[in-house]
């Protein structure tokens, strides 16, 4: 488990990604969907052509499943979500350390799996996780559904709130 729930010290901000993936079940967990945002509003988005419904609980069919479909453009193979993803994350590379933060540790390891090097089966070193869980407030969670319509379970809107709770928290601490 890659995913670290203290922060990196760096000598430049690093860029800040907020991840969330939709996934089958999490005892038969495979990859349905993912999201990813900016803190300056650059997105990635793609969902699998390819996973096995069959593997999906009753929560997935009911809060999940409902909400794929919408872009055709996001849909592809998983071989190919890899291509794109990696390509989406190769422009941040000059820009030294890439932070992805995530809620759970399912959605850093479905990740890992998908932005890895064939070679080395690892992540590039210039790509950092970290835990946010336990510094988000939850209600800055519900306040992004109120400002923006409720479509949580979809992995790129998850990750928006995410994203929203983090600044909001960030806002706070300002504050103290
Ligand atoms: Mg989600």
């Amino acid at each position: 488990m890659q995913v670290i729930a203290t922060y990196f010290k760096y000598d430049t901000a690093p860029m800040h990604l907020f991840l969330d993936t939709e996934f089958t079940d999490l005892l038969h967990c495979e990859l349905l969907s993912i999201g990813i945002v900016t803190e300056d509003g650059q997105e990635f988005y793609a969902e699998r052509s390819d996973a096995d419904l069959a593997q999906c609980s009753d929560f997935c069919r009911v809060a999940v499943l409902p909400l794929l479909g919408s872009e055709q453009a996001a849909i592809c193979t998983e071989a190919e979500l890899s291509t794109r993803l990696k390509a989406w994350l190769a422009k941040f590379e000059h820009a030294g350390q890439v932070l992805v933060s995530v809620d759970h540790p399912t959605d850093w390891e479905l990740f890992t799996y998908l932005a890895r090097d064939e070679d080395t089966l690892k992540v590039p070193d210039w790509i950092r996780g970290q835990s946010i869980r336990s510094s988000i407030d939850p209600r800055d969670i519900e306040e992004y559904w109120r400002l923006n319509g409720r479509r949580d379970h979809h992995a790129l809107h998850d990750a928006k709130a995410l994203c929203f709770a983090w600044q909001q928290s960030a806002k706070g601490n300002e504050c103290i």
